[in-house]
């Protein structure tokens, strides 16, 4: 979500599909509903200091009542970790691959648009409708006001929640959409690319020229709004991202990350070439930009020199995996080859076509773990738990190529 404010707080910002989490111990509980119904209207005043005006505020929050699941969510902590080749493997998959260059394809004419505006390229802003929302397929289904006004009156964020609770009125004021489709992440982020409440009012435009800024029914604003935030977070035209690079043997003691940055000529002084060999210094990188080192898995996994435009990618969501699943999947829509050097597993991550395959399987052995949707939640994991240890196998509850092959090579009875 648009929203890098979300890690700083603490919150985990990784698109829902990823987070597999579990409710904290002892959930808070959810206002009754008279204090919540007081919170509200002790709010009212500082709704209105913050531009929304008294009959907006009372007419869209009177009927509303508290949502505990979004105070459960805002507590949950991750139940299992996700290794970073199955993060990416389930963002950046064929699947998604072939649906954003149907998309490049049908939306040729906005994405140039929109490009020659905000400088900002076709594939990178159809990477990150991809993630986000999946190019529109999932915007998330709860109603972003009674969301925010549960996060604004309960909960351990409900100064941040209270600000984005007035923005989403301001946002509903203004008639850019329509409350009845107002609806997102439990965290208040809407719409095609999953603007928080507040990044919409600082960074949504309307590209279509109707006069609302709507990231849930136009596609247009949607793609030109996202192509603005990135312009704002000091996107640079025409500059790369970065790319993979190969690592000098006796590289372990430099310092990577980020943040640890020095001039591109610097990595190549120390040894660092292209993932094939080639000098850094080359097509699309000049001397003296300056450059981090990226090494998500570790010194023996694959390895990436990131630049400026890499920060603001960085910035849409504040989590390093994020910004480079966005690269990954802009490189593979410009027809990239995707990451060369293997990651360092001899069980790599499924694609979404094979999570569900894994799914279907499960289902088949008995397992109540809903549809085969393809996303890998609690109850998959605990399923995928089960079989491991009928078969003897580490129990980490990971959907993994290993626990794939092993049920399809199963004949069921
Ligand atoms: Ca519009």
């Amino acid at each position: 979500m648009a929203a890098g404010a979300l890690r700083l707080l603490g919150i985990a910002a990784l698109p829902l599909a990823l987070m597999t989490v579990a409710p904290p111990l002892r959930a808070v509980p959810a206002p009754a509903a008279p204090q919540f119904a007081a919170c509200l209207a002790r709010l009212q005043p500082q709704a209105l200091a913050a531009g929304v005006a008294a009959a907006t505020y009372r007419m869209h929050t009177a009927a509303l009542t508290p949502d505990r699941e979004v105070l459960d969510l805002l507590d949950a902590q991750p139940e299992f970790v996700t290794p970073i080749w199955d993060y990416l493997a389930g963002l950046v998959d064929d699947e998604r691959v072939a649906a954003g260059r149907a998309m490049l394809d049908r939306h040729r004419d906005v994405l140039a648009r929109v490009a020659q505006r905000y400088g900002v390229d076709p594939a990178t802003v159809v990477a990150v409708w991809g993630v986000e929302s999946d190019y529109g397929q999932r915007f998330g289904a709860r109603p972003v006001l009674r969301s925010l006004a549960t996060l604004a009156c309960s909960g351990r964020r409900q100064e941040y929640f209270r600000g984005e609770l007035f923005a989403a009125l301001r946002v509903v004021q203004a008639g850019d959409v329509d409350p009845a489709q107002l609806r997102g992440s439990w965290a208040g982020a809407f719409g095609h690319t999953q603007f928080m409440p507040s990044t919409f009012l600082r960074s949504a435009v309307d590209f279509d020229g109707d006069g609302r800024r709507d990231l849930i029914g136009s596609v247009p604003d949607a793609l030109a709004s996202t192509a603005n935030y990135l312009k704002t977070s000091n996107w640079r035209r025409g500059e790369p991202w970065g790319l993979e690079v190969t690592l000098p043997a006796d590289f372990d003691k430099t310092p990577t990350g980020r943040t640890a940055r020095r001039a591109l000529a610097d990595w190549a002084a120390r040894g660092v070439t292209r993932v094939d060999g080639a000098p850094l210094i080359g097509p699309g990188l000049a001397t003296a930009q300056r450059a981090a080192i990226l090494i998500p898995a570790g010194i023996g996994g694959p390895a990436f020199v990131v630049l400026r435009n890499f920060d603001a990618l960085y910035r849409y969501n504040a989590a390093e995996s994020y910004a480079l699943a966005i690269a990954l999947l802009a490189d593979r829509l410009r027809a990239g080859a995707g990451v060369a050097r293997a990651w360092p597993t001899d069980d790599p991550g499924l694609s979404r076509v094979q999570r569900r395959q894994l799914q279907a399987l499960l289902l088949a052995r008995g397992h109540a773990i809903g549809a085969a949707d393809g996303m890998i939640g609690s109850k998959t994991r605990h399923a995928i738990q089960a079989e491991q240890r009928r078969l003897k196998l580490p129990d980490d509850g990971r959907a993994g190529q290993r626990i794939l092959r092993e049920l399809q090579a199963e004949v069921v009875p």
